[in-house]
């Protein structure tokens, strides 16, 4: 027997899942893109839950404006400049310790793709932008991964599980992203935390099925917005059969670099990421020595974080990113960086 008996004995109780179902998620291997939300909450209910290895992979730093949904944070994350991948395997360590944990400070791109997404048994999509998430919908109709999308605004939430080859996926539901700024975001909208925690389990409850085989899972969008009180599930049978170009055709136009961007704003923060120019392995001791003459810096392995003037942060991590916090003009975030950073 692969499990504790006795710490899942409830879980093995429930029929469809039984014994056999929560030996196969002591095998099972996931990975969280996105540690906010959405992130949080599954990651935590699939710790909870027994599955054997999670990989959290998270490009950013909590702070004080997420601690009302993200829930595997708290104000000592903030305070000690923990990347969220970090502070979340801390927290999640704590929970599990059987639990086979890998932190990814890193942002998704067609370059790591690969490595980041690759040897897991299932994808849960934690993100909050479209690039990310049709990269990861490109990677897995690629590699025949399942996974489940999510999405929470303001009450609403929806998610999505694909089983490539089979069910719908990402870019049959939406054939093309939309234009940048053309739909309410969590900085627009705004986003109530229960929200988040509905739509974070429904994912965990998706991917454990997905893991274990269900048959049914996927080909179904299920909406929910918690201020009305209401729950849909929407038919996509039809549009599987559309023939998509990416599931049905294997066209990849974000994995081969034919859309995406370098410099993102992001999510509900006033926060800027410039992406690496190439400059991987950083020595972040030494730049933490450069930059105490200027102001304020918090160090750790992950990363080094200049209070650069009131409200202003920059953070440079260890694969070459820099995120300026405090402003929204990505040229303000890039004037920033060349100048405490000198690229
Ligand atoms: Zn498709």
């Amino acid at each position: 027997m692969a499990f504790d008996t006795v710490r899942y004995s409830r879980q093995g109780r429930f029929g469809p899942l039984g014994e056999a179902g929560q030996e196969r998620l002591a095998r099972s291997r996931v990975a969280v893109v996105g540690c906010g939300a959405l992130g949080s909450v599954s990651a935590l209910a699939l710790t909870r839950a027994g599955v054997g290895m999670l990989r959290l992979i998270d490009r950013d730093l909590p702070e004080i404006s997420n601690l009302p949904r993200q829930v595997l944070f708290d104000e000592q994350d903030i305070r000690d400049g923990l990347p969220k991948a970090v502070a979340a395997r801390r927290q999640l360590q704590r929970i599990n310790s059987d639990l086979e944990i890998e932190a990814e400070v890193a942002d998704l791109t067609p370059r790591n793709a690969a490595r980041l997404l690759g040897g897991v048994d299932c994808i849960v999509d934690g993100t909050d932008n479209f690039e990310a998430r049709f990269l990861i919908n490109e990677v897995c109709c690629r590699d025949q991964i399942p996974w489940v999308h999510g999405g929470a605004i303001g009450a609403e939430g929806r998610v999505l599980a694909v089983r490539p080859g089979s069910t719908a996926c990402l870019r049959c539901l939406i054939p093309e992203p939309p234009a940048a700024g053309s739909l309410p975001t969590c900085e627009s909208a705004g986003i109530i935390g229960p929200a988040a925690l509905v739509v974070g389990a429904v994912q965990a409850a998706e991917a454990m099925k997905l893991l274990v085989g269900v048959p049914e899972v996927g080909n179904a969008l299920l909406a929910c917005d918690l201020w009305e009180g209401t729950w849909r599930r929407i038919d996509l049978a039809p549009l599987a059969e559309a023939g998509c170009p990416t599931c049905r055709q294997g066209d990849f136009p974000w994995l081969e670099g034919r859309q995406g961007a370098a410099t993102t704003p992001l999510c509900g923060r006033d926060a800027v990421q410039v992406a690496a120019t190439g400059a991987v392995g950083i020595d972040l001791a030494s730049l933490a020595e450069r930059l105490r003459s200027v102001g304020p810096v918090t160090a750790n392995p992950w990363l080094v974080r200049l209070d650069v003037e009131p409200g202003v942060q920059l953070s440079v991590f260890a694969d070459g990113r820099v995120i300026v916090t405090g402003t929204r003009d990505e040229a303000k975030a890039r004037a920033v960086m060349s100048r405490y950073i000198g690229s």
